[in-house]
């Protein structure tokens, strides 16, 4: 039915007692939710951990022994399709804690000598613009070492431009309870295949008594040495910043081999000590 102005309700108009309730009825809704659970979050007086899924503010991540574990390849930038990453990597035998080896004895490859990570270079400069990042998780399928992956931090705010680019110390991954802080040398005896495996699980004596030396008062010293010594447990990595699952083909290939606190030799299969310092391939990671 038109009235004179040619509005048509599409309800028809309530009539009697419903046309005298019409104009608090809307409040029934309103009612009727203050018996329903509360889904709001009460944020933030009380942070909810978001799924695990969830890809929230990027970590560098560490071996069990301390070194980190991003090498400065750049590829994670180069896969970043916001321009959002920014690395420049540097060489191992540059470090200032090598100035004192003799010219041309120590190789840019060598497991000795101070060691930011394993191998022969390390990223010296690592930045993230987080007005940039759109937080796709690119650079994490790029990085062939695992030094990248996404944790849940979704409190990414700033009050400048410049604040919202973190740096390397803003995004690496604190050291863990028995971890020796960067650089010392790598685990004796292993190569950066090995750290990349994930067979290395705590720092060793030799590593701890190189950074005795040279730095008495370095804090982790004394809970790397108690790992070392088989006092304390070796460091736990937490799921994001290990590799995934072995596959079934890794754990044949580890049928048979030594158990943690080995390392098998590659081509014989046969197994030499190393402190507890590394494990053989297929382990539980
Ligand atoms: S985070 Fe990974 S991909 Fe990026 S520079 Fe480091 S090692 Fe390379």
């Amino acid at each position: 039915m038109h009235d004179e102005t040619g509005y048509q309700p599409l309800r028809p108009q309530a009539k009697g007692l419903g046309e005298f309730l019409a104009p608090v009825a809307g409040f029934g809704v309103t009612f009727a939710s203050m018996f329903k659970p509360v889904v709001t979050e009460d944020y933030p007086r009380k942070k909810v951990a978001p799924q695990g899924r969830y890809h929230g503010r990027h970590q560098l991540n560490r071996y069990a022994d301390g070194l980190e574990k991003c090498i400065g390849c750049e590829l994670c930038a180069w896969a970043c399709p916001a321009d959002a990453i920014y690395v420049e990597g540097a060489s191992n035998a540059d470090l200032p804690e090598n100035a004192d080896a003799a010219p041309g004895t120590l190789a840019a490859d060598s497991p000795d000598g101070a060691h930011m990570s394993p191998g022969e270079r390390y990223g010296r400069v690592y930045q993230i613009n987080y007005l940039r990042c759109i937080f796709c998780g690119l650079c994490v399928e790029a990085c062939p070492t695992r030094a990248l992956t996404m944790s849940n931090d979704y409190e990414l705010a700033g009050n400048s431009r410049e604040g919202m680019i973190y740096e390397k110390q803003d995004l690496l991954a604190p050291l863990s309870e028995g971890m020796l802080a960067a650089p010392h040398p790598m685990v004796e005896g292993t190569t950066d295949t090995d750290y990349y495996r994930g067979d290395v699980l705590a720092a060793t004596q030799a590593q701890v008594d190189w950074v005795r030396e040279r730095r008495p008062d370095d804090e982790t010293l004394d809970a790397a040495e108690a790992v070392a010594t088989g006092k304390l447990p070796a460091p736990t990595l937490r799921q994001h910043e290990m590799r995934p699952d072995a596959g079934p083909g890794e754990a044949e290939k580890a049928a048979g081999a030594a158990a943690v606190g080995s390392v098998r030799a590659p081509a014989t299969g046969a197994t030499t000590t190393a402190v507890g310092s590394v494990r053989h391939e297929g382990a539980a990671r």
